[in-house]
């Protein structure tokens, strides 16, 4: 993956259960223009509805994600909320090797983890406006039982806590503004200006 001949850059986006991160990312990429690829991640959460197996994630049982660790075939996992997540390094590999960057949705541990394996690695912090507006999007969502929802609003404090170890955070007031923010963002990682003489 350290290919110099690869010029795919790696991209972490993190944020909050309750930020909008998946559907900011989803609209973001959605035209297909920009040449980045979304790595879909290993879970062992139940898929929520209209989830599909290989878009969102790859659903496997605990078995199956205890041992593709055991194999080494993820680039990071870590136990979230209960459940665990993880990123495959072939499909990284996969996104990279056919030219393209890779954005990795992944939580707070994760980004700490390739920070320190891809130091180029470029992090964005994704939040809500307000500590209110997570239990609001949450529910609205409605894709949560309570036990869940309390275990990820717990969460929000200490994940915001991390923010300030990210490269640029995009505070989520209004969807089409943050998904024209982060297309805006996502360009100028991939074409930086030039250096002036
Ligand atoms: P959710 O269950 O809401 O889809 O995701 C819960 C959390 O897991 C989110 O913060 C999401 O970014 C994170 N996550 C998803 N995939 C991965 C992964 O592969 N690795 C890590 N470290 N976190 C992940």
């Amino acid at each position: 993956m350290n290919n110099s001949a690869t010029p795919g850059r790696l991209i972490v986006l993190s944020g909050p259960s309750g930020s909008g991160k998946s559907t900011v990312i989803a609209r973001a990429l959605a035209p297909g223009d920009l040449p980045i690829r979304r790595s879909v991640s290993v879970t062992t959460r139940p898929p929520r509805p209209g989830e599909q197996d290989g878009v969102d994630y790859y659903f496997w049982t605990p078995e199956q994600f205890a041992q593709a660790v055991q194999r080494g075939e993820f680039l990071e996992w870590a136990e979230i909320h209960g459940q665990r997540y993880g990123t495959l390094k072939r499909e990284v590999e996969r996104h990279l090797r056919d030219g393209y960057s890779v954005l990795l949705e992944i939580d707070v541990q994760g980004a700490r983890l390739i920070r320190q394996l891809f130091p180029d690695v470029v992090t964005i912090f994704l939040r809500a406006p307000d500590l209110a507006d997570y239990e609001h999007r949450l529910r609205q969502r409605g894709t949560e039982d309570e036990a869940s929802l309390q275990r990820r609003l717990a969460a929000v404090r200490q994940e915001l806590a991390e923010a300030d170890h990210y490269h640029y955070q995009l505070v989520n007031r209004d969807l089409d503004e943050t998904v024209a923010a982060l297309r805006a963002l996502l360009r100028r990682i991939l074409n930086p200006p030039a250096p002036k003489q």
